[in-house]
């Protein structure tokens, strides 16, 4: 008999936040759920579908992803709440790191270490889901479609260093990251790379989903090795882009400085 199809769902939270959803379609299923960081778009998708709460992961210790799990713990108190072990996150009852393979929902997930938005950020790859289907990496705020996350904690070299071991990740998996911030990423990426024909095709894409209020996610990794500036340091064109930028003859080829200089250009970018 085939396994179950697992359901892979973004539940739509505060101003742009998705928290997934992830269960194996049975009646009564205790279901995954990351990155809350509100409690009630958990508790109104979780009683829709009939499913109770198995377990919590949080891959980093903001806010807009915590917010809801003393709420969530209050309302399915067996639940696993799972994070990463260098971070200050209340309620836990699992600290993981590198390395750790864990047993979550029927599924088994590896935890990376992915330092660079926070300092002890983790994501969580599901390399083989159990009903057969390509790879699901839940990144947090590490990696967006068609951008990445913002350097308050860590160096450009850490962060690049996160990217470069996602990057080597399956093209199909799906990357499930934790903002709608694609439209946004997107004009960004086609000022970088305005002659690259897969962004205008991912830009036509995204434009007909936000169109109909659909999530741009997840999105695949090949998708984004194709079109994220934050991935691809060793194209010719995102260096040339980049050394226009940011002038520095000795690095300017290298892998960090190109994204430093990415990274740079976007937070300033309007
Ligand atoms: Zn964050
Ligand atoms: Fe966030």
């Amino acid at each position: 008999m085939p396994a179950p199809a697992l359901i892979l769902h973004p539940v739509p939270a505060l101003a742009d936040n998705y928290i997934w959803l992830l269960h194996s379609g049975q009646d009564g299923d205790a279901a995954l759920v990351v990155d809350p960081g509100d409690a009630n778009p958990v508790e109104t998708a979780l009683n829709d579908r009939g499913l109770t709460l198995g377990a919590i992961l949080v891959t980093h210790h903001h806010g807009d992803h915590t917010g809801g799990i003393a709420r969530l713990k209050a309302l399915w108190p067996q639940a696993r709440v799972i994070g990463p072990a260098h971070e200050a996150i209340a309620g836990l009852t699992e600290q993981v790191d590198e390395g750790d393979r864990l047993q979550v929902a029927g599924q088994q997930l590896d935890v990376l270490s992915v330092p660079g938005h926070t300092a002890g950020h983790v994501a969580y790859l599901m390399a083989a889901p159990s009903d057969g289907s390509v790879p699901i990496l839940f990144c947090g705020d590490t990696l967006f479609s068609a951008g990445c996350g913002r350097l308050f904690e860590g160096s450009p070299a850490q962060m690049q260093a996160s990217l470069a071991r996602l990057r080597d990740l399956p093209g199909a998996t799906r990357v499930c990251c934790t903002h709608e911030y694609t439209l946004a990423n997107l004009r960004f990426a086609r000022h970088v790379e305005p002659d690259n024909p897969a962004l205008m095709d991912r830009q036509t894409e995204c434009e007909r989903l936000r169109a109909s209020a659909c999530p741009t996610l997840p999105s695949a990794l090949a998708v984004e090795l194709a079109t994220n500036p934050f991935l691809r340091w060793d194209d010719p064109g995102v260096i040339q882009a980049a050394r226009h930028r940011a002038p520095s003859p000795a690095s300017s080829a290298d892998a960090v400085a190109v994204f430093a200089a990415l990274r740079a250009w976007k937070d300033d970018f309007r």
